[in-house]
């Protein structure tokens, strides 16, 4: 008998690869094994086994495995039908989706670089041979691809070699390293409470008349209170009083001063390491009760509940329960830089349990995790993780949990998969026959239409926890203002009053400003010429801080210009602002007061955006400038003023969800003002004071908004009334990809008619030096889906087979975002 087997491999070719195998193998083998195979000429791939059989291939010899990798399968059944069910759905390859699924530590290919783990010192004398000619020669070169270590040891098979050294920890496949985490703790002090009465004070400082030193230092910490109606840090009081930290010390050994951290208690728990989850409140106990009747008729259910309703405590109750029945939970979020309060909060309750998944996770951790969960190991119980966390091999799934289900992150745009992670995650839980969870306080469309055609269930919030009041939105009419010269830059006369007041009461400030940069467009007053970056039709944007110019689709950078390159001329303006610029103002008009800003450029570091939430929850920073980064699920508690400077831009982004978004935006960034006692206030600067949207968000609509919205998805045919799948052709020659998208266009609509959109050139037409067009395929609900793609990619071949469409790179983009 001869056997084979069917492997896929991380390319994207369309069809699964077909081996020879032994007897022995056949016998060993099983399906999600591993397997090193040779491939092409020369390259040798990683495999994973997806069908053992008898049967020769018909158009080709079968070539033999290389080595067999695993001795048990790392992919399970479920995870290979997921795998499937998203190459068909999404309308990609199984090899595209093996390669985003796998952490990269599996997949060893001749690609792959390796380099030395520098990390742990290294007893050479568990190496074998082999692998000592490996060891040895990275101390000599600091990192090898695969076919070097073919060379040096003189024979091709030397994955098992390499898969050795690593797990000897004796060599790291190459990435960048991610490391945790570990905010500084500050010091603090105050006056013991036992002081606060006027009695007891005047006590104490008679007593200390005679230690002149400490009572100097008494006064110091008064002062600065009175002064910045802020905790007092102990470096602050050292400087301001001259004092020693002995004497500091001496205080606190006394009794008369406190010493405390605020990192420990920035989520204020009080209570142990591991407390009990907390009591839930009637809202909230009505909707856990509403969720779990909803689930006996409903597979998914929607959780709509205001901002700070406290849904993550009604999540807590949900997990317990399936904790209980021993099966695993998926908590899924859609950045991973929100985990940082999550994961302090959900390992106070649930400890050793929670597990952490993301891409900027090492090799090494992401395999731990990943094993952790294919063994179901008591680690690995709950994983909190971004969208890739899908992937991970659950064999006992009892809950996802999709939090913030309406951010736009949760959909990958390249490369393919380009799946969304919340209906994956739906598909997912159904093969394990669990329950998800979707929560937000301003669902998608999407959601909320499933729930209101009764395919989801539909749970309410409607108040916040503590029944602190919503956040009082103001909207500012900056036309007007600007008319009556009631504006100072981009501030109007009211933000500028309410961030006085916020600010002497020693609250923060967050403002929010959807654009990065000092300004996106310089324009020449003299002929009008805006300087545009050489590879994509965008202009370029100026960062004062680097005195450049930056595009920022591609990255292209160049210094600023002294003057216009078109006429010469020296007078140039700035048109249109970012957060830089909001930030430089902020700077002149509170210059007493501590701004920050929190962008892209300024969270690119290892820990950027750690530490600007650490610095704010420390209340270092009064004054928090920042892009949409700000709306992400934050729970700040000093923070009382949000001002938005500027919606209109958002309303009118050329996109059919640009209302939608600047709904969701500007309530979750309103959601981050008062969330605790005092009610919060919220100034939203625009021209149009009475654009719909902007109603709707200053009386917390979202049904109205909801409403509206449907009706032009209706008449324009748009998600969630249609579904839609976009093609976009891109070259670097104009002609050509005008010519093929006509041609592509054309066919397209003899089979689908009037639900053809284009071709049309996207806002930004070219990028990286590639000129991009769009059409738009507009599938109605009553037409099947897979029939329309069957058609799509017969049309699709056949384009690919026109001699001259063959370097057009087509992208097919499913639930297109
Ligand atoms: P959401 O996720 O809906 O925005 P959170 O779950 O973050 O709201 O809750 C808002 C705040 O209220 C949090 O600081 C949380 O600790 C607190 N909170 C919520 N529910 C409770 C409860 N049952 N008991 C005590 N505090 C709660
Ligand atoms: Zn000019
Ligand atoms: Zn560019």
């Amino acid at each position: 008998m001869v056997y084979f087997i069917d492997v896929i491999i991380p390319v994207p070719l369309q069809k699964l690869f077909t081996y020879k195998i032994s007897a022995a193998e056949a016998q060993f083998l099983k399906v999600g094994m591993r397997v090193a195979v040779p491939f092409g000429k020369s390259k040798i791939y990683t495999g994973i086994v997806y069908h053992i059989h008898n049967n020769a291939p018909v158009a080709y010899e079968a070539k033999d495995i290389q080595q067999i990798l695993d001795d048990s399968p790392i992919v399970n059944d479920i995870q290979l039908q997921l795998w499937n069910w998203m190459a068909s759905y999404y309308m990609c390859t199984l090899g595209d989706v093996m390669r985003a699924a796998l952490p990269s530590a599996f997949i060893l290919e001749s690609e792959t670089v390796i380099t030395l783990n520098t990390v742990k010192t290294f007893d050479e004398s568990i190496l074998k041979d082999d692998e000592f000619l490996v060891f040895e020669a990275l101390h000599h070169q600091s990192t090898l691809k695969i076919h070097d270590i073919s060379n040096i040891l003189d024979k091709k098979n030397v994955l098992p070699v390499i898969k050795r050294l690593i797990e000897k920890d004796a060599i790291i496949v190459e990435e960048e390293v991610y490391e945790k985490y570990i905010p500084k703790l500050v010091r603090y002090v105050k006056l013991h409470t036992h002081f606060s009465s006027e009695k007891e004070l005047h006590n104490l400082l008679d007593e200390l008349s005679r230690a002149p030193k400490q009572r100097d230092v008494i006064m110091t910490l008064f002062s600065i209170s009175a002064k910045t109606k802020k905790p007092v840090k102990v470096s602050d009081l050292a400087n301001e009083s001259g004092a020693s930290s002995s004497i500091i010390k001496a205080l606190i050994d006394k009794g008369v001063l406190e010493e405390y951290h605020i990192q420990t208690d920035r989520v204020q728990y009080i209570g142990d390491e591991t407390e009990n989850s907390k009591l839930l409140n009637e809202a909230q106990k009505t909707a856990l009760s509403e969720i779990n009747e909803s689930f006996k008729t409903h597979q998914v259910t929607l959780l709509h509940g205001v901002t700070s309703s406290g849904k993550t405590e009604v999540y807590v109750k949900l997990i317990e329960a399936v904790l209980e029945k021993g099966k695993q939970v998926l908590y899924l979020l859609p950045e991973i830089a929100l985990t940082t309060q999550l994961v302090t909060r959900l390992q106070n309750y649930f400890g050793e349990q929670v597990s952490v998944f993301h891409s900027k996770y090492s090799a090494h951790e992401r395999v731990e995790v990943w094993n952790h969960v294919l063994r179901n190991s008591a680690k690995a119980k709950i994983v909190l993780g971004a969208r890739s966390s899908i992937f991970l091999p659950f064999n006992n799934l009892g809950l996802i949990i999709v939090d913030e289900e309406h951010e736009q992150s949760f959909k990958q745009f390249d490369p393919a998969p380009r799946y969304h992670a919340r209906d994956t995650a739906v598909v997912l839980a159904h093969m394990h026959q669990a329950k998800t969870l979707l929560g937000s306080a301003t669902p998608s469309l999407e959601s909320y239409f499933n729930a209101q055609q009764g395919k989801y269930g539909l749970v309410e919030i409607a108040t916040r926890f503590n029944d602190v009041l919503m956040p009082d939105i103001e909207l500012v009419d900056i036309k007007e203002k600007l008319k009556k010269k009631r504006m100072k830059g981009h501030f109007s006369d009211r933000l500028i009053e309410e961030m006085t007041e916020t600010l002497k009461e020693g609250h923060q400030v967050i403002l929010f400003q959807n654009r990065r940069g000092f300004s996106p467009i310089v324009e020449c007053k003299t002929c009008g010429h805006a300087p545009q970056c050489p590879n994509c039709d965008v202009s370029l944007t100026y960062h004062q801080y680097r005195n450049q110019l930056r595009c920022h689709y591609c990255g292209y950078h160049a210094a600023m210009l002294q003057d216009c390159e078109a006429c010469g001329s020296q007078d140039l303006d700035n048109k249109g602002f970012g957060t830089e610029q909001i930030e430089e103002e902020v700077k002149v008009l509170f210059p007493d007061y501590k701004v920050a800003r929190m962008d892209l450029d300024t969270t690119r570091g290892k820990y950027g955006y750690e530490k600007i939430i650490t610095a704010l929850e420390q209340q270092e920073i009064d004054v928090l400038v920042g892009t949409q980064m700000l709306t992400k699920g934050l729970d700040f508690r000093n923070v009382k003023l949000v001002g938005i400077m500027n919606a209109d831009t958002m309303l009118n982004f050329p996109d059919f969800r640009a209302h939608e978004r600047s709904f969701q935006l500007m309530l979750q960034v309103a959601g981050r003002a008062g969330r605790t006692e005092e009610r919060g206030k919220v100034l939203i600067q625009t021209y149009n004071p009475h654009h719909n949207i902007l109603q709707q968000v200053s009386t917390n609509n979202y049904i109205e908004m909801f409403n509206e919205q449907m009706n032009d998805r209706y008449n324009f045919k748009y998600p969630p009334v249609y579904k839609q799948i976009k093609v976009t052709l891109k070259h670097k020659d104009y002609n050509r990809v005008e010519t093929a998208s006509i041609w592509y266009a054309k066919s397209l609509r003899q089979v689908f008619k009037e639900n053809i959109l284009g071709p049309e050139a996207p806002p930004i037409a070219r990028i990286r030096n590639q000129f991009h067009k769009n059409i738009l395929v507009k599938i109605p609900k009553q037409q099947s889906l897979a029939k329309t793609k069957e058609a799509i990619i017969k049309i699709n071949n056949s384009f690919l087979s026109v001699k001259d469409f063959r370097s057009v790179k087509v992208i097919l983009n499913v639930d297109n975002f």
